[in-house]
Order: structure tokens, then C-alpha cells, then sequence
């Protein structure tokens, strides 16, 4: 059972509340009672182990014990620029990209590819995302950015990041090697549609980006960006992580 629930209000105080499809979860599927004890965040990076004081019909009151900072983040951050597949397939990648740790998801708009999600269906993807932190720990949500081009990805990624666009094939390095910078600057690594990025996409790139193969078959877009984000994720070794208890 999971005992994490997300506030979309920023915790402040001794009392907390949670209303909607959180405080639907706690009273008619775990029929919580008063006295019971779960851990609240609310996207800042601080939780709160939090006690239940009265459950309303749609409404669960709590008071809050302690604050706790847990960085479970990517750092530097990892963003991923992906042309999302659609319905179940868009679901499970935005789950495990949930778990892996990535800091950013950014709907891919590519000259081969199908409609990104927009508006009410990022709103659905949010609610993937809180489940998904719920279950792993995460205490800030990944962010769903709106879709954009590969050059829009590209000039609005942070400041000394490194570029990495997977494509099969002839001219494309591995992985392994490039994983090394990956430690002291953020990624976005992107990742193309089922027909792959056209030639005008790779050309757009420019020479700071670098065509990275992730070995000689080829996988389907949410497995790509699955092994792409593992491999960066399982080597971050920020040190300065730390845990900090008020
Ligand atoms: N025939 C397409 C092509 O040549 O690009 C295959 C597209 S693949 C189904 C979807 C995306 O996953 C690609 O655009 C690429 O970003 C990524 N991808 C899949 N297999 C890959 C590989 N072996 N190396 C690098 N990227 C790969």
C-alpha cells in the first residue's frame, strides 16, 4: 500500500488537506481512520510525515509532524525529448521515466511522427507522473513541458548541456563513451518517431550535437529512451546530495 499522497497545495504550517482523487484514495480504498500516519509532498523536495485527524466525504485533514528533505533527483538534470508514442505505450514511458529519475519530458514534434499530446492530455499525464513519484519516493515531479521541435528542444535546454540525439546507423557513436560527461552537465537526449528523425532533423542539430547508436538493432521508441536514461541515471554520482532534517 502506498502511504505517500501529493498536495497540490504548498505545505506550510501544522495542517494539511487533501481533497480529490488523493483524498478519494485514502477514504474509500484504504478506508483510512483518524490516527493513521502517511507521508505527504508537495512538489518542493521536502516530505512530511503527517497524521490523519478527521476524513470528511471528499475531504481528509491532517497534521503534520515532522519535514523531512529527501533529494531523490537527477543531478545535473537529465531531460528527454521524445516523440511519445500513443495510449498504454505513452503511459508506461512516462511512468518509468518517472522512476528513472528524468527531471523534464518533453513531447517531441518531428517531421515523421504522430500528434503530441496537448492540454487536457498532458493534464492526464501529470496525474501518471504524481502516481508515479507516489510509488518511487520521488519528492518533485517530473515536468511535462508543452511539445516542441527538435530546435526548440535544443535552444531551450539549459546552459552547458550536452545534446544527444539517438539514431541508428552509419555516423552514429556509442553511448558508453559520451557517459562520462554526463556526470557535471545536464543531458537531453532525444529520441525520434517510428519513421526516425528525417535528414532536415539531423542537419538542424548542428555539430554540438552528438548521433548516438544504442547498439545494432532497432528498438522501439520507449525502449530507446528507456536504455538511454538508464544508462545516465545508473551513473549519477552527485556527492553533494544530502539529507536535511528540521
Ligand atoms: N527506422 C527508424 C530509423 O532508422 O530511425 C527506426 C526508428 S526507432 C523505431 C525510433 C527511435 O528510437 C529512433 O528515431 C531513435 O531515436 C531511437 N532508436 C531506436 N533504435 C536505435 C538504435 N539502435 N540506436 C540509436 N537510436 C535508436
Amino acid at each position: 500500500m502506498s502511504k505517500r499522497f501529493f498536495s497540490e497545495e504548498p505545505l506550510v504550517g501544522e495542517r494539511a488537506w487533501l481533497t480529490g482523487s488523493e483524498a478519494d484514495h485514502l477514504i474509500r480504498v484504504l478506508r483510512a481512520k483518524p490516527g493513521d500516519q502517511v507521508i505527504l509532498f508537495d512538489n518542493s523536495g521536502w516530505e512530511y510525515p503527517s497524521r490523519i485527524i478527521a476524513l470528511g466525504r471528499s475531504r481528509v485533514d491532517l497534521m503534520i509532524l515532522e519535514r523531512r528533505w529527501i533529494d531523490r533527483e537527477i543531478s545535473p538534470p537529465l531531460l528527454l525529448a521524445v516523440a511519445l508514442p500513443k495510449g498504454e505505450r505513452q503511459r508506461w514511458l512516462v511512468e518509468k521515466a518517472v522512476e528513472l529519475g528524468v527531471t523534464e519530458l518533453i513531447p517531441l514534434k518531428t517531421d515523421r511522427g504522430v500528434a503530441q499530446p496537448l492540454d487536457r492530455a498532458l493534464q492526464r499525464l501529470r496525474r501518471v507522473v504524481i502516481e508515479a513519484s507516489k510509488q518511487c519516493g520521488r519528492n518533485r515531479l517530473m515536468t511535462i513541458c508543452p511539445p516542441r521541435t527538435v530546435a526548440e528542444c535544443l535552444a531551450a535546454a539549459p546552459a552547458e548541456c550536452e545534446y544527444w540525439l539517438a539514431h541508428p546507423g552509419e555516423g552514429s557513436e556509442p553511448l558508453s563513451p559520451l557517459l562520462g560527461t554526463a556526470n557535471s552537465r545536464p543531458v537531453l537526449a532525444m529520441i525520434g518517431p517510428e519513421g526516425g528523425f528525417s535528414d532536415q532533423e539531423i542537419a538542424a542539430c548542428g555539430p554540438a550535437c552528438r548521433r548516438v547508436s544504442l547498439g545494432p538493432r532497432t528498438l522501439r521508441i520507449e525502449t530507446a529512451s528507456l536504455a538511454m536514461v538508464s544508462a545516465i541515471s545508473l551513473i549519477d554520482r552527485d556527492e553533494s546530495r544530502s539529507q536535511r532534517h528540521l
